[in-house]
């Protein structure tokens, strides 16, 4: 193999300003040339054609089998590949090209000594981009180097732009997930009483809500409870805030640990009172569930001194059930069942007051 060297001396394979040079013959040696050939005649009449050419940079081959491996090294834009060679002729070369992943785009012109049909269709059908006949014109050799070493790195200018767009893509794919998760942590941080664990004040009002339109749309009743500590602030003045506190962290495990449908919601309500969201839940499925949770909360035991209903934490708990309709809201529905903790506190504490539901239609809860 023998290499041209540019004007300056500068080393072949060496041209910075190729990559960015489309188009541009004053910036540089961007058109890289391979010439496969075992005819150093032929070498001898392509270098001369190309020698006075700013932007070419010119590399001969003679060895067909070094050929693939030289297109690689010098980085050729374009190869010039004679057909005829010994041990392996050009047709075969040009599929070696075709199956590097290196190779496999650099435009290949075919120079054949034949100007055959044949010949000509099995080069294109091979894999050739373009087929000349030795030894071409130098203005026709010229023009298609030319052409096809700027189709070849505007093609490679896309890949990369490609390659790049893809990777911002995965960057930003990432860090949409990453916002995904805060989000869905904020909103469940957002959602949720601190202290206890429970659905907050919020969440209860949203999912109160959405319960009360779902049950208006499947004509299913709705319940509420409405629960509080007796004599909290006693119970806070005797023991002190932390203990008040740890109170209010067993009272509402106690009342979570009490409901185990997935749509029931126990929330806390503010200060030591709490309310559950019971839907698809009649009157008596509700007294049901009120009833179990003044039993775990009397089974907790904690002790408080100073309440005038037992010698332990007690709560007192009002129900209301309702078959919700367009024409009312959740109102309704909260006030009576607050209305019924107020009568349930007026009725000694420590027990369970339960609101008649107004002319509801017979339903059952399971079907
Ligand atoms: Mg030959």
């Amino acid at each position: 193999m023998t290499t041209e060297t540019d004007t300056n001396g500068e080393a072949p394979g060496k041209v910075s300003s190729r990559e960015g040079a489309l188009g541009c013959a004053d910036e540089g040696r961007w058109a890289i040339v391979l010439l496969v050939d075992d005819q150093a005649m032929v070498a001898e009449g392509i270098r001369r054609m190309l020698a006075d050419e700013p932007d070419i940079e010119f590399h001969y081959c003679s060895d067909p089998k070094q050929a693939v491996r030289e297109a690689v090294a010098v980085k050729a834009t374009v190869i010039l590949q004679d057909l005829v060679m010994p041990d392996i002729d050009g047709m075969t070369l040009v599929r070696f090209y075709r199956n590097n992943p290196t190779t496999r785009d650099i435009p290949i012109i075919v120079l054949s000594s034949k100007d055959d049909p044949t010949i000509k269709s099995d080069a294109f059908a091979n894999g050739a981009t373009d087929y000349l006949v030795k030894l071409p014109e130098k203005i026709e050799l010229l023009a298609r180097i030319r052409a096809h070493a700027k189709s070849y790195l505007a093609l490679k200018e896309r890949d990369t732009a490609f390659r790049a767009m893809k990777k911002m893509q995965g960057q930003l794919s990432a860090i949409n997930n990453e916002l995904a998760h805060s989000n869905r942590e904020l909103k469940r941080l957002s959602s949720m009483d601190g202290l206890t664990g429970l659905a907050n004040r919020r969440q209860f009002d949203e999912t109160l809500e959405q319960e009360w339109q779902r049950a208006i749309r499947s004509e299913l009743p709705l319940s509420l409870l409405f629960a509080d500590i007796d004599y909290f602030k006693r119970y806070n003045d005797s023991y002190g805030h932390q203990a008040g506190d740890d109170c209010l962290k067993k009272v509402a495990d106690s009342l979570q640990k009490t409901v185990h449908r997935p749509a029931d919601l126990v929330s806390r309500y503010g200060g030591e009172e709490f309310v559950m969201i019971l839907p698809d839940t009649i009157s008596e499925g509700a007294l049901t569930i009120a009833e179990k949770m003044l039993k775990n909360i009397a089974d907790l035991k904690v002790p408080h001194k100073n309440s005038d209903s037992a010698d332990h934490v007690t709560l007192s708990i009002g129900v209301a059930t309702l078959y919700p309709e367009e024409s009312s809201g959740t109102d309704e529905l909260i006030k009576t069942a607050d209305k019924m903790l107020y009568k349930a506190k007026e009725n000694g504490r420590n027990c369970i007051e339960v609101a008649h539901p107004r002319t509801a239609p017979i339903k059952s809860a399971c079907p």
